[in-house]
């Protein structure tokens, strides 16, 4: 049964969608629940949820928060959250602000080759949102140096491209405690994207377990079969819950499809947001 996406861009971050047309089409899609898990803000979860009730939609609060892992990014999603809590809003504010100090420095880069880029106005066609390099990508498809987002990224903004520079990123234990501060429950994002060896992903599983992360991500669009098994195998060893998300972007990753993945791959039944709101 399709039923749920746990793992939903809108445009608050890096999705091409707003909360209340993403809500709108994840009911004509016929879906029960969705979350919005849009990058370091939780700035659309009201409108999603407002939407919700008009629409006959159940809207869970979510988001989504890069973690440092040995140089390289672990993404962890984050669920039924108070919103409003100080600590996470503190947190919130200080990757935010760094986010903003690395677009900065970004864009200065990109300027002195002679590419328009101005992050003011940036800041103002996407206002309330958290900028980040996808829109970077945009910009230099809109000048002609790339020819699509995903260009963009493996030639200027992916690790060790000429454009790309490091954010400063939480560990994995304090995301979990943060969002655990904050009455959420922590998951795991999208395990197979990390290409981590056995050894690390056992660590990572281990760290997971050890600072209090309820969930796995082990259905996600492009998984097989015997990836999701591998997955189901890891969450169960580590008394994690699985959990299922497509990360749709909207038009900014159009081969991804809300509810359903790559090739309809993703068939989340509603049992699965159950689950991880009864681990504790
Ligand atoms: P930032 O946090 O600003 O460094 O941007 C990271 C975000 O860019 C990720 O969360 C993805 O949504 C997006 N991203 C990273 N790599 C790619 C890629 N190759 N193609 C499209 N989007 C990407
Ligand atoms: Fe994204
Ligand atoms: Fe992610
Ligand atoms: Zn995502």
């Amino acid at each position: 049964m399709r039923e749920i996406d746990l793992h939903v861009h809108t445009n608050i971050s890096d999705g091409s969608e707003t909360p209340e047309n993403t809500v709108r089409y994840a009911k004509e899609l016929g879906l029960k629940a969705i979350a919005i898990t849009d990058h370091d803000n939780v700035g659309g979860i009201a409108a999603a949820k407002t939407a919700g009730e008009k629409y006959g939609l159940e809207i869970v609060g979510g988001l989504e928060l890069g973690c440092g892992w040995y140089g390289k990014e672990v993404h962890m999603l984050a669920y039924d959250f108070d919103p409003c809590n100080k600590w996470l809003r503190a947190t919130l504010g200080w990757i935010i602000t760094d986010r903003n100090e690395r677009n900065e420095k970004m864009a200065k880069l990109i300027s002195a080759d002679g590419i328009r880029i101005d992050l003011a106005e940036l800041e103002e066609r996407h206002k309330g949102s958290s900028i980040g390099r996808p829109h970077f990508a945009l910009c230099l498809v809109e000048a002609g140096v790339a020819r699509d987002v995903q260009d963009a990224f493996k030639r200027f903004l992916d690790p060790g491209c000429k454009y790309y520079i490091r954010r400063n990123f939480l560990t994995i234990e304090e995301a979990a405690e943060t969002i655990r501060g904050a009455g959420g429950k922590p998951v795991i994002a999208h395990p197979g994207q990390y290409k981590l060896t056995e050894e690390r992903m056992t660590e990572l599983m281990q760290r997971a377990e050890k600072c209090g992360v309820a969930g796995l991500e082990c259905y996600y669009s492009g998984y097989g079969e015997q990836q999701v098994a591998e997955y189901l195998a890891r969450a169960k060893e580590y008394g994690l819950c699985a959990t299922a998300g497509s990360d749709w972007h909207g038009k900014h990753k159009p081969h991804i499809q809300l509810g359903s993945g790559i090739k309809g791959e993703l068939c989340a039944p509603y049992e699965l947001l159950q689950k991880l709101r009864e681990h504790d």
